[in-house]
């Protein structure tokens, strides 16, 4: 099993999409055990602030180090069990996130989601709390969320027994850098008089398969 923790401002906005559909499955299996940690509680400011003005001057506030750094303490007291742990720390200049990196992260036996917020993070968090900083695209979000559940929906589907027979696939798009699958389609043959490729209701295997060969796209396709 692997766990799962994410520490926010807002677990209120990942918990839902967490405990619901392959995501809850995936839990109530025992492949997964997801837990949420409010960086909130672990500010000593009486008005529970987790954000401060940037040094040097500038627009907008930057997260704290020593909330974060106490969440990290409190999570890791809490799983002495997984010796195996990699955190990340989402950010708009972290490196590209990608399937492969998902094939590897699955690995571990303990992720750690640090979702920033405001300007950003005190980049004390990125040179010593975390492993790797990630980006789920180039565009800016308003938070690490997003970016976080992202992340952990793709590693999840990936473990076993996690998906059922009819939704696994092992040669989906980008399992292999470049490829994308090709196209599906199910019932009715004809819809608006937009109709199903006849060969796919051929009953002819050899030829579904050369159609769906020539109309993926692999690496070469794209160089
Ligand atoms: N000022 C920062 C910059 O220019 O890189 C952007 C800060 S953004 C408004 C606030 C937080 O959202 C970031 O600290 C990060 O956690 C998250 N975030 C924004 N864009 C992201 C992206 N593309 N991928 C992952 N996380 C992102």
């Amino acid at each position: 099993m692997i766990k799962i923790d994410f520490l926010t401002i807002f677990p209120e906005l990942i918990r839902p999409y967490m405990e619901g559909s392959i995501m809850k499955r995936a839990q109530d299996a025992g492949a997964v055990d997801f837990a949420f940690t409010n960086i909130r509680d672990f500010t000593e400011d009486k008005h529970r602030r987790v954000d401060d003005t940037p040094y040097g001057g500038g627009a907008g506030m930057v997260m704290q180090v020593a909330p974060i750094y106490r969440a990290m303490q409190h999570v890791i007291n809490d799983r002495t069990m997984q010796k195996n742990r990699h955190v990340i720390l989402l950010s708009a200049k972290g490196k590209r996130f990608t399937q492969s990196d998902a094939q590897r992260l699955k690995k571990y036996d303990h992720l750690v989601f640090i979702c920033g917020r405001y300007e950003g993070v005190d980049e004390r968090v990125a040179m010593h709390i975390a492993d790797e900083e990630m980006s789920i695209g180039d565009y800016v979000l308003t938070g690490g969320e997003l970016g976080a559940m992202v992340i952990a929906d793709s590693i999840v589907r990936l473990l076993p027994h996690v998906l059922g027979n009819a939704e696994s696939a092992i040669y989906e798009s980008h399992t292999i850098e470049g490829y994308r699958e090709h196209p599906q389609y199910t019932k009715p043959e004809k819809f608006n008089e937009w109709h199903v490729p006849e060969v796919l209701l051929s009953g002819n295997h050899q030829s579904i398969d050369i159609w769906r060969d020539e109309h993926s796209k692999k690496t070469d396709d794209f160089q």
